[in-house]
């Protein structure tokens, strides 16, 4: 069953509850309902706004929760997971991270932990003392993961020593509790590891899109402090990830620690880094010559199949540039085996069928897109396409 889309437009900011008037309202933007191939996908349109007074990015039109509940409940969603691959790749330097500020008996919270990936994996590095929320059906049930939101009712006062996300903050409405959740488990010396997707990732299922330095601004107005801030250079937004490191500042301790609150931005830079966000997701989803190397890949492989390696976001961000796919031979593939024999729809609307990506051994591939942005998934592929004995004789990936 087609689910029924109805779009919902926001009267308030949903963080700082500032009305209409301050909004900046950005450019629609074309989006998968779902952020992968299903049974029944559709394209919907987003339009992302930032707010002037707290200069937070989130979703102005939107997709109404209902339908997003109605899809989720169908177990449609799949999202890029850690099952896309044996190694999880995508999930080390996360895992890194926790690893480097946290000990083997620590108490360590990991919230929206979807597939259950990073806590089997800290298992599995010793780790035993672990407590995972998440209200999907996607996790082993043997996991020490309960099947509901996470909210400070479910958590022990002062118990921990770091909690702990990877990609979820953008999707809860309430940020205002979320961080009184983490004040409230945390122990004095506890620490909040959080991995957020770029400002430029726009998805039905988030609420906000994230900038370094709202980052800054929403652990100030909980009394956090950033200790670590991990991003490239400015401007900041072309990186897929960043992972941030925040501390309680005295304001939340009984007894002061000589940590006082601390800015990890001057305003100045916060205004910048507001108008360098607000400009990039007006601005093209490419660089002028990443668009240039990518038309003329499909312009070269006009005659050829071109094998798309992926059909995730990225899929759809690379396809969405080249618009109308009706006179291009295009084969889809992906690494995850649930997403074979599904529907993949096209930012143009049209729909093809996924291929579980084994259907590329001993094969000969005149054109592969890697349809993925982080490098390290690039490179995975690529081994994976080695052993598969798959040649590739000419590919584009976006990194060059
Ligand atoms: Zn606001």
């Amino acid at each position: 069953m087609k689910p029924e889309i109805v779009y919902t437009v926001k009267e308030h900011c949903p963080y700082c509850g500032a009305g209409k008037e301050d909004f900046i309202v950005l450019p629609p933007r074309r989006e998968g309902l779902i952020d992968g191939p299903t049974e029944d996908n559709a394209i919907v349109t987003l339009i992302p706004a930032f707010c002037k007074k707290c200069q937070v990015a989130f979703n102005y039109q939107t997709v109404k929760q209902e339908s997003i509940d109605e899809i989720l409940a169908q177990g449609k969603y799949i999202t890029t997971s850690s099952t896309n691959s044996n190694s999880g790749i995508a999930y080390e330097p996360f895992i890194n991270k926790i690893e480097e500020y946290c000990k083997k008996d620590d108490p360590i919270v990991e919230f929206g932990c979807y597939d259950g990936f990073v806590i089997k994996e800290l298992l599995h590095r010793g780790y035993s003392n672990l407590l995972g929320f998440e209200p999907g059906p996607y996790f082993d049930k043997s996991l020490p993961i309960k099947q509901t939101f996470f909210t400070q009712e479910g958590l022990e006062k002062g118990a921990y020593k770091a909690i702990v996300s990877r990609n979820c903050v953008q999707i809860l409405p309430d940020l205002h509790a979320l961080m009184k959740a983490c004040n409230y488990g945390l122990c004095d010396d506890g620490i909040l590891i959080f991995q957020f997707m770029s400002v430029l990732a726009v998805h039905v299922l988030q609420e906000y899109m994230f900038t370094v330095s709202f980052i800054d601004k929403l652990m100030q107005d909980h009394g956090f402090n950033i200790i670590k801030l991990e991003a490239p250079v400015r401007p900041y937004h072309y990186n897929q990830y960043f992972t941030v490191i925040a501390q309680k500042s005295d304001e939340l301790l009984e007894k002061p620690l000589n940590r006082p609150l601390k800015p990890y931005f001057s305003e100045k830079e916060r205004l910048e880094i507001f108008n360098e966000a607000q400009e990039a997701l007006i601005a093209p989803t490419f660089a002028d010559s990443v668009r240039e190397r990518l038309h003329g890949f499909f312009a070269k492989h006009q005659q050829d199949e071109i094998v798309i390696y992926g059909t995730g976001g990225a899929s759809f961000s690379l396809l969405k540039e080249i618009g109308d796919l009706s006179s291009y031979k295009l084969k889809f593939v992906d690494g995850d085996k649930r997403r074979d024999g599904k529907v993949y729809i096209a930012p143009d609307g049209s729909k093809h069928q996924v291929i579980h990506s084994s259907c590329l051994k001993d094969t000969q591939v005149k054109a592969l897109l890697f349809a993925v942005f982080d490098r390290n998934f690039k490179i995975e592929i690529e081994a994976y396409l080695k052993e598969l004995n798959c040649q590739i004789a000419d590919y584009f990936y976006i990194g060059g």
